[in-house]
């Protein structure tokens, strides 16, 4: 059986999954949700998108609006109470709420504008959990029933959790797992799916980290350089270094000319000059006569440390999948020769066969978006080289040491002389005019706007997407693009080229500007849906802006000024502090799963800690049982099967 031959699947949709990688019934199976609708009866009021039942229905209005849209508004009985309720642009709805005097109603309460507006309808109540994939160009209910048709036919891959701890915390098994993540009845079944998604999440994870440090304690051979030359690149440099900065640099060079190979990592706020410290890094190693791989988690990023790094050193190359194949070869020979060099490339080499003579330090530039996975099989192919890992998602010291339990641990905390801090405001979308007006001012002086969302496109039409950002920031006279990690990676690369010489002024953006850009006419991000985010993702697109010496501003938009957690924004700057704060506001979840589920469910922090907890000790103890048994070569499999394949697509 093959996807072909599913009924349903014609060859235009056929290409669609190809294009999205599902090549085969395996490949469609194993393909994980990206969130879950529940529609679970509200039993009072809540801010966020629920289901409620209403009765007593009247239609008060259905208007036409300038756009030849329809408005239907009505009155029902909620809780033994009036309220007004909206339908925009489903004028067919006008029908159902004539018939029925009862309803479901799937909506949000918009606190400042009194009135619900709603999203769906039903005259059942819907019992079904609603299974969302966010293909742009393929539905989900098409998917669903693919994965049904296909089921019979797929052969569930062996459990690969060791058996006795499934057991012992009686975690789904993996092909019930399997099944059961398509097809949820209730929301006691997201619980359980949830459950074994975030044990294995944690559990594999230190797994590595323990099978990593198990690796490390080998030696490796020393480096010799010329210190004399180190400092004479660092005199040349247009500033002067921080005080963090030499003492990290100091203590990289010391463990680069002795027998402990590396595997530190540095941790340093958004602006706070990581890139010089790995440039320096890179110098000392190619200085002794090996070569750099510096990696960065996209192509945009690869492509501005390039540019950066040719400036300060000679033989720098760029390795990305839009490289072409003539030069390819070419960099490749040069990789294969004994040449030191410093190669700047995405994670795609990765998992390419290329293999590099002499390699001597791995760089790996924003690490949280590289999965732990990716990092132990380098390890594992260049066991002699030195690695550094940068982030600039500061993680409090105390947990630091659990979830990187196999690293050394650096941090930057002195920010380069002159910097400004950014200046953040929580708005709600009703002062979106008078942010306009603002950006207009702003955009007169030369400056440059992000407009961030959090959805490609939102079929719900509850989010802002690209195009509706588009739509409301496009008449504000300036040049605009979007851009997405669904754009070829020659087309994101053409656009930041663009903004960055000032052809565009506004980027209207997902989060694949989040890491590392760095431009300096960029004053002023508008995060729109901000509560959507979490304040590490929140912190690292606030580090977008303020690049340069022109004043910034980052504003936090959302339905409600009323959220403690983003208020705190407006008053900490520093990624370090802030760090802290979430770890007592939210316990460690937030920062350990990284998990873009559509579970809200306080009391799931509180559950991941525990499932933390004992995930980590397990991890620990089967990476010795592991490690002794010499069958680590086996984990690689899995390790690339649960590596997050798709942390480059929004
Ligand atoms: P990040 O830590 O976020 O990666 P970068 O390395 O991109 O930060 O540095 C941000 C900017 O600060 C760059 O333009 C860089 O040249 C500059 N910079 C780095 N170190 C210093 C310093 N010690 N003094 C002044 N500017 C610096
Ligand atoms: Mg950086």
């Amino acid at each position: 059986m093959e996807l072909k031959d599913l009924k349903g699947l014609g060859p235009k949709t056929l290409t669609k999954f190809n294009n999205y990688g599902i090549n085969n019934l395996n490949d469609l199976i194993l393909l994980e949700p990206k969130k879950y609708i529940s529609y679970n009866l509200n039993k009072e009021i809540k801010f966020d998108l629920g289901l409620y039942y209403v009765t007593e229905i009247n239609i008060a209005k259905v208007t036409k609006m300038k756009n030849s849209s329809v408005m239907i508004i009505f009155i029902a009985k909620l809780f033994n109470k009036k309220y007004r309720f909206i339908i925009f642009g489903k004028e067919y709805l006008v029908y159902m709420l004539n018939k029925y005097k009862e309803l479901y109603l799937y909506a949000r309460y918009e606190l400042e504008k009194n009135y619900f507006n709603v999203n769906k309808i039903f005259n059942n109540k819907p019992n079904e959990i609603k299974v969302i994939y966010n293909f742009k160009d393929i539905n989900d209910s098409l998917i669903t029933k693919l994965i049904k048709e296909a089921f019979p036919y797929f052969k569930a891959p062996n459990e690969r959790l060791p058996q006795d701890i499934v057991s012992k915390y009686k975690l789904l098994t993996y092909d019930k797992y399997l099944i059961l993540k398509h097809f949820p009845n209730n929301d006691d079944d997201l619980k359980q799916i949830y459950r074994r998604q975030i044990y294995e999440k944690f559990f594999w994870r230190s797994f590595f980290y323990a099978l990593l440090k198990i690796r490390n304690n080998k030696s490796k051979e020393k480096k010799e350089f010329s210190l004399i030359k180190i400092n004479e690149f660092i005199n040349k440099l247009p500033f002067k270094l921080t005080i963090d900065q030499e003492k990290v640099i100091n203590i990289i060079l010391e463990e680069l000319q002795s027998e402990k190979r590396i595997n530190r990592l540095v941790e340093g706020d958004v602006g706070s000059g990581k890139t010089i410290v790995a440039l320096i890094a890179s110098l000392a190693t190619m200085l002794s006569d090996n070569k750099v791989v510096m990696l960065a988690p996209t192509i945009i990023l690869a492509t501005q440390h390039y540019n950066l790094a040719k400036k300060y050193l000679n033989d720098v190359y760029l390795l990305t999948s839009n490289i072409k194949e003539k030069e390819k070869k070419t960099i490749i020979q040069e990789i294969n020769s004994e040449k030191p060099l410093l190669l700047i490339a995405t994670h795609s080499i990765l998992y390419s066969d290329i293999n590099i003579t002499n390699l001597g330090l791995i760089i790996i530039d924003e690490q949280q978006r590289f999965g732990v996975i990716q990092r132990s099989y380098l390890q594992k192919k260049y066991p002699k080289c030195d690695t550094l890992y940068f982030t600039a998602t500061p993680i409090p010291r105390s947990l630091a040491m659990t979830c990187y339990g196999g690293l050394d641990l650096s941090e930057i905390k002195t920010k380069p002389e002159g910097r400004k801090e950014v200046k953040t405001k929580l708005i709600t979308d009703s002062q979106i005019p008078k942010l306009k007006d603002f950006l207009k001012e702003h955009l007169a002086k030369g400056e440059q706007v992000f407009i961030v969302c959090s959805q490609i496109k939102d079929e719900e039409n509850d989010l802002w997407d690209l195009d509706k950002a588009s739509l409301e920031f496009g008449d504000l006279g300036y040049e605009m693009a979007k851009i997405s990690g669904k754009l070829k990676d020659k087309e994101k690369v053409e656009i930041m080229n663009k903004f960055k010489n000032k052809e565009i002024n506004i980027l209207i953006a997902t989060t694949v500007i989040e890491v590392g850009i760095d431009i300096k006419d960029a004053t002023i991000l508008v995060l729109l849906d901000a509560t959507r985010y979490g304040l590490a993702t929140i912190h690292q697109l606030r580090g977008r802006v303020g690049r340069g010496d022109k004043k910034s501003y980052f504003f936090l938009v959302s339905k409600s000024l009323n959220n403690e957690r983003l208020k705190i924004l407006e008053t900490i700057n520093d990624g370090f502090t802030l760090a802290e704060y979430d770890l007592k506001y939210r316990g460690p979840g937030e920062f350990l799963s990284h998990m873009q589920s559509g579970f809200i469910d306080n009391d799931l922090t509180e559950l991941e800690k525990k499932i933390y907890k004992y995930a980590n000790d397990d991890a620990k103890m089967f990476a010795i049982e592991v490690a002794n048994s010499n069958s680590d070569d086996k984990y690689n499999k899995i390790l690339e099967e649960i590596s997050t394949k798709d942390y480059e697509n929004n």
